[in-house]
């Protein structure tokens, strides 16, 4: 049985209100949650954890559901109240992490504009990524509807949800708004745990 996570959080407005928060997770990840656990119900995928449905799961339901689980449970959680942080100027990863972003983008911010044009190109609902494969290299990803890294064998870093039920009642169609605001808000240091895990 999978349960839809807490958030670590209570707010994130202004840069996703709180309307937006409520109804992606408390609506739109729950649905996820309640029809991975009755596709699953029975079959060999149950008892698996949410990597292992991934990386085994043809094409279809299972896939999908356990897919935005997966991918909604890492967004959520890499995320911290803006109230916490000084600027956007002052978020910035650090230690390792910061190190390879340098070494091959040059700076955060060219990294940064390859990210949100990555989003915002991307056809239809999806989710962009920054991932790593085994030897630490980075890249950013664009993956449609529910797929991942882990679909493809990469660590998932960061990613960004370009479903327009992420940022519709706040931005409306303006995409690439809502995901340059984001950077305000990135926990960079679950990040970095997550690339040096
Ligand atoms: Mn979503």
């Amino acid at each position: 049985m999978f349960t839809l996570i807490e958030l670590p959080y209570k707010s994130l407005a202004p840069v996703i209100s709180d309307q937006t928060l409520a109804f992606h997770h408390g609506k739109h990840l729950q649905t996820y949650v309640d029809n991975l656990n009755k596709l699953i119900a029975g079959t060999e995928f149950e008892g698996m954890g949410l990597e292992g449905i991934v990386r085994k799961a043809p094409a279809g339901g299972v896939f999908n559901n356990a897919g935005q689980i997966l991918n909604h449970n890492l967004y959520f959680t890499q995320f911290m109240t803006p109230s916490v942080i000084l600027s956007e100027a002052k978020n910035l990863p650090t230690g390792n992490l910061a190190k390879q972003i340098a070494k091959q983008w040059g700076s955060i911010d060219s990294f940064k504009a390859e990210f949100e044009a990555k989003g915002t190109g991307l056809f239809g609902s999806g989710w962009v990524w920054l991932q790593a494969n085994a030897e630490g290299e980075l890249s950013i990803g664009q993956y449609a509807n529910a797929d991942n890294p882990v679909a493809h064998g990469l660590k998932p870093l960061l990613t960004f949800d370009v479903w327009e039920h992420a940022y519709y009642l706040d931005y409306q169609n303006r995409r690439a708004a809502h995901l340059a605001a984001l950077w305000q808000i990135v926990n960079w240091e679950i990040i970095e745990n997550r690339y040096n895990d």
